[in-house]
């Protein structure tokens, strides 16, 4: 072990930041952002209402939810994602559109809307973990960079199947 580096953590401490995107709005809230070290038994959890007050009510109110997205990291990398706020930004379920000022709109917008959601499908197919951060940082990029806004409530089918 490299003593001198500074980014060396436990790996007890290295788990899955892991972002929820709701079916439909609870309130204002359309996501939630968790961090488990196991997040399949984290998300079973979830299932049942249990491990969140938001998923609890959530449930309660008959809203189901996804699996958007998934960060390897600690609970740092948590705070950090949920400061930036925004998550439907980082949310590749909620797509992307391009600004409302049609005179506007650039083609580079729709060909950067168009290549996030491909990229997004890119990720769910993908199993190689390496491959899968490579897509997973061009997905970064484009969300933190776009001239786009996000577009709530476009869903693509394929992606309810991975949520159970
Ligand atoms: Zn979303």
């Amino acid at each position: 072990m490299d003593s001198t580096s500074p980014v060396m953590v436990p790996d007890r401490y290295v788990g899955t930041v892991y972002l929820l995107h709701f079916d439909r709005p609870y309130r204002h809230a359309r996501h939630y952002i968790g961090w488990a070290k196991d997040v399949t038994s984290r998300l079973a959890l979830h299932q049942t209402g249990q491990g969140a007050r938001l998923l609890q009510v959530v449930r309660a109110a008959g809203i189901t939810w996804t699996l958007a997205r998934t960060w390897k990291g600690t609970r740092l990398r948590e705070r950090q994602i949920k400061r930036m706020g925004g998550a439907a930004r980082r949310c590749p379920l909620c797509g992307v559109r391009p600004q409302r000022d049609r005179r506007a709109v650039p083609d580079a917008a729709w060909a950067t809307a168009y290549r996030l959601r491909a990229l997004t499908d890119l990720w769910w197919e993908t199993t190689d973990p390496v491959e899968r951060d490579r897509i997973d940082a061009e997905i970064t990029a484009l969300t933190e960079s776009a001239p786009c806004t996000p577009l709530p409530g476009v869903t693509s089918p394929s992606h309810g199947e991975l949520a159970a």
